[in-house]
Order: C-alpha cells, then sequence, then structure tokens
C-alpha cells in the first residue's frame, strides 16, 4: 500500500472519481433501486440489505460513510431494506459469477508464495483460470457478455451477465460448474478426475491452455520424476518452448507412449494448473460481489475491468491515491 487509506481519502474518491455512469452501465438501469447492496463501514462492520432510490442516493452513501468495502448482490421483486430483508422478499434475479482467488491454489503452489501473498509464477495460475474458463462460457455454452474485475487484492471475479444467465436457479448453476469441475475437495483429499472423453472442447482446452503451461513450467527433473527419460524430458521442454501452435495432437506426438507416464502425467497437469473456482460464489444467488470500480479497503486498489488478462498483474492495478492525483 502507497499510503494510509484514511475515511477522508475514501470519501473523496466515491465523491468526485468513482465511476458512477460506468458502473451503472456494467449493472445495468433495470430494477436498480430493488438491487442489494453490502457495505463495510465503520470499525470493519459488515451491513447489507441496503438498496437506494437513485444513484445520487448510492454516491452520497459511499461517500458519507466512508465505505471501506463495498458489494453488490442480486435483484428482488422490492427493494431490499432493514424491514423488507432479501430473506423474506422475492428474489427476481442475478448474474452468473466466478470468483478465483489464488490462494485457492495453496496446496499446490510451488513458488513459496501462500495465502494473500502472489508472484508472476503463480498468478499464472489464475490468468489460466480465466483464460479457460472465458473460452468455455464463449464456446460449449455460447455466453457472450463476459466481464473480467480485478477484486483489488488476489484474485479475478468473472460476471456473466447475458441475459439468460440471470435466471439461471442454483441447480442449474451447479450444472455448469459440475460441467467444468475436475478437482474435488481441494483443501483435503484433492481427488482429480480424469481428463474427459466425452467433452472434447473441454478436453482439447485442457491440452492447449492447461497441459501448455504445465510443460513451460516444468523442469526436466520435475519430468523425470514422473518417468520421463532425461533426454526425453530436454526434449519436450524443448519442443513446448518452440511449438507456435499447442494443442492435443502436438501433447500426443511429444509425451511418451506409455500408458502409466501418461496417466501420471496427465494427473499431476491437473492437480497442479487446472482451474480451482470458488463453488459457493457462483452457486450462492443471493451473494454479494465486491462492486465494479469500487476500493478494496485492504489495498486501496480499485476493482477494475480487467482488458487483457494475459498483461494483467495486480501490482500495476491502479489506485486510489492514482485516481485523486
Ligand atoms: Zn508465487
Amino acid at each position: 500500500m502507497n499510503e494510509e487509506l484514511t475515511p477522508e481519502i475514501i470519501s473523496e474518491f466515491y465523491r468526485t472519481k468513482f465511476p458512477l455512469d460506468k458502473f451503472m452501465a456494467f449493472i445495468g438501469l433495470s430494477d436498480f433501486k430493488n438491487r442489494e447492496f453490502g457495505f463495510v463501514v465503520g470499525e470493519n462492520r459488515f451491513i447489507r440489505n441496503i438498496s437506494f432510490e437513485n444513484t445520487k442516493e448510492l454516491r452520497e452513501f459511499m461517500a458519507t460513510k466512508s465505505v471501506k468495502h463495498a458489494y453488490v448482490g442480486a435483484v428482488y421483486e422490492q427493494s431490499p431494506s432493514r424491514y423488507s430483508p432479501i430473506q423474506k422478499i422475492k428474489w427476481k434475479f442475478r448474474e452468473f459469477i466466478y470468483d478465483i482467488d489464488i490462494n485457492d491454489f495453496d496446496l499446490v503452489r510451488t513458488c513459496g508464495c501462500q495465502g494473500y501473498s502472489y508472484c508472476t509464477d503463480c498468478w499464472s495460475l489464475v490468468q489460466d483460470t480465466v483464460l479457460f474458463i472465458d473460452e468455455t462460457m464463449r464456446q460449449d455454452f455460447g455466453f457472450t457478455d463476459i466481464i473480467w474485475l480485478f477484486s483489488g487484492r488476489r484474485g479475478v471475479h468473472g460476471w456473466i451477465k447475458d441475459k439468460i444467465t440471470n435466471n439461471f436457479d442454483q441447480a442449474q448453476r451447479v450444472a455448469i460448474l459440475n460441467y467444468l469441475t475436475m478437482v474435488h475437495d481441494q483443501k483435503r483429499t484433492q481427488t482429480i478426475e480424469e481428463i474427459p472423453n466425452e467433452a472434447k472442447p473441454l478436453r482439447d482446452r485442457i491440452y492447449s491452455i492447461i497441459a501448455k503451461s504445465y510443460l513451460l513450467n516444468s523442469s526436466e527433473e520435475s519430468l523425470v520424476e514422473i518417468g520421463i527419460a532425461k533426454k526425453k524430458a530436454k526434449d519436450i521442454i524443448q519442443r513446448v518452448k518452440t511449438s507456435s501452435e499447442f494443442d492435443a495432437q502436438t501433447y500426443n506426438l511429444i509425451i511418451p507412449s506409455n500408458q502409466t507416464v501418461r496417466n501420471k502425467l496427465s494427473h499431476e497437469i491437473i492437480l497442479k494448473r487446472y482451474p480451482r473456482i470458488d463453488r459457493k460464489v457462483t452457486m450462492d444467488t443471493r451473494r454479494v460481489s465486491r462492486m465494479p470500480y469500487s476500493i478494496h479497503g485492504n489495498t486501496g486498489q480499485l476493482a477494475v475491468v480487467i482488458k487483457d488478462i494475459k498483461s494483467f498483474y495486480p501490482d500495476s492495478a491502479p489506485n486510489v491515491w492514482d485516481a485523486l492525483k
């Protein structure tokens, strides 16, 4: 963090720099009054069941209260409030959201980073995850309106805003998650599924994104440990580095034909680099998630839209001090 994030700085940002029009374009104008908001205010008190008559009211609230963290939730049939909390009013819609955090990879990070810390090595896990999910949502499900948002600290949120997804219930969201999930119970047993034969686009993507990164990040020694001969390991790494296009075919060509080695390698690829998604966030249609363009109260960084995940690194994301300069 550059400087101390004071209530005055937060207040000034929301009064003068917060791009309200961009935020409204992001969530859409319809049903604004019935959209739930949540905030962390004062000494880390989390409040929700809040809604606003208009955007002016929203800005005024955030500036006056110097909100540390701001979250936006689902839309209901009436305006959420203390007297009509979301449990008591009828749910209307919610965008389909993915939450990717670098610490979800803690068990398999080999760079030494844990928790909130990250480096360019392990950040590539988040980048691959975003590329993988983005392609899967577009190509396998036909969604087109997908925005990736920096969370302000250690992760990214994917917002699928295609109208059709808004009304998905929990079961429908889970069905899509299940199509994607290959690492189960990540905190404990880490059961790994085999690379699917039936879902060809998903399978191809595993090779072109995940396996490619795995091999690019492998050392000769780590491939030897899996059972690949030293000379072959060297050759594989060389081939991956020089292949302009890397796909399932390339993979099959350069990996030894020995089935035990192949199984071991694909297990390692999925375990070490396959997307790990916070299922609770995607499933829960009433959850609030970080408000686009708002300040992350611990880092001072802004939850900006990521234009190109391949070149995005958290340290270079804009912060509130830059915005106020
Ligand atoms: Zn790292």
